[in-house]
């Protein structure tokens, strides 16, 4: 018999480990850069950190591989086993082996496999190409001791077509925040620590690659004009001062009186009113009980 039989859900687990892994390294490294970076010559810290971008480009073939067999899993795991089937140790004389112990499938057999069974997602060219793309370049840095054939930024944004790939717009940073939250050394520093942090993984990925490209990554139009948060704003004054806006009008109108945070999801009610402050051009007035805020400047309304 072969014992212990993985499901498509361990896989999916995994998977989500691997990318969000992936995802963390180059946005430690981003975030230092983020923080100082009038000052420093970024290729010449991601030189330093070539280490870093291969362990994440390896995590991010990882992730992939590992979604694929759990998407195979589902019509039965055993399409990736590698032996052949005359040798699956399966009648009563052999002795059991754990699934585990068996070599799987990888490279083109996975891809093909994967190809061959049922599938919520739409395979089309562009996602064969993206996932051999990878393979590629995933060999070329485990095997190859010349230099890794990719930069962080591409790499950075690899990893977020892999994670709106096979798991939807927006997953990579809701499976960021749910791998925070999970952190036993998580709730020391204070509440609001949580929504810091994602502001600022979304603000580095608007540095890296722009709002129009970050767009394909996340499901709310974040093309128009951005404004503070009214929950994650208050949330973040208990950490420090942070200035990012990931709020959006909803749809983006002059007379839009909706407004929605890509972070929390909340939406909010809001007044077109300017702000009293001359100085700010606001025009998205929230009333947070007897104090309404202007949600360009923060500045309550008396
Ligand atoms: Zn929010
Ligand atoms: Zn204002």
């Amino acid at each position: 018999m072969i014992t212990n039989i993985p499901t498509p859900k361990e896989f999916e687990d995994i998977s989500k480990q691997c990318l969000t892994q992936a995802l963390n390294l180059l946005f430690k490294v981003y975030e230092d850069i983020y923080e100082v970076k009038e000052y420093v010559d970024k290729d010449e810290i991601w030189s330093h950190n070539a280490g870093t971008i291969r362990t994440s480009l390896i995590l991010l073939h990882q992730g992939i591989e590992t979604i694929m067999k759990g998407t195979i899993c589902k019509t039965s795991p055993f399409l990736l086993l590698e032996k052949n089937r005359a040798d699956w140790p399966t009648l009563p004389s052999k002795s059991d082996k754990e699934f585990g112990d068996l070599f799987t499938i990888s490279g083109e057999a996975l891809l093909t496999t994967y190809c061959a069974v049922e599938n919520k997602i739409t395979i089309d060219n562009d996602l064969i190409a993206f996932i051999e793309d990878v393979r590629k370049k995933r060999n070329n840095a485990i095997h190859g001791i010349s230099e890794i054939k990719t930069t962080a930024e591409e790499l950075f944004e690899n990893i977020l077509k892999a994670f709106t790939f096979f798991f939807g717009k927006d997953s990579w940073f809701v499976f960021a925040r749910e791998y925070n939250l999970v952190d036993p050394i998580f709730g020391f520093s204070g509440d609001g620590l949580e929504e810091f942090k994602i502001h600022t993984l979304l603000d580095v990925a608007l540095d890296i690659i722009g709002r129009k490209r970050l767009n394909n990554y996340i499901s709310l139009n974040i093309q128009g004009r951005g404004y503070y948060c009214p929950s994650c704003k208050r949330e973040m004054e208990e950490i420090d001062y942070h200035e990012s806006k990931w709020a959006f009008l909803k749809p983006n109108k002059p007379e839009s009186e909706k407004l929605q945070c890509v972070v929390c999801s909340s939406e909010f009610i809001v007044k077109r009113e300017d702000c009293n402050d001359p100085d700010c051009k606001g025009n998205v007035i929230h009333d947070y009980g007897d104090e309404p805020t202007c949600l360009t400047c923060f500045q309550e309304q008396s």
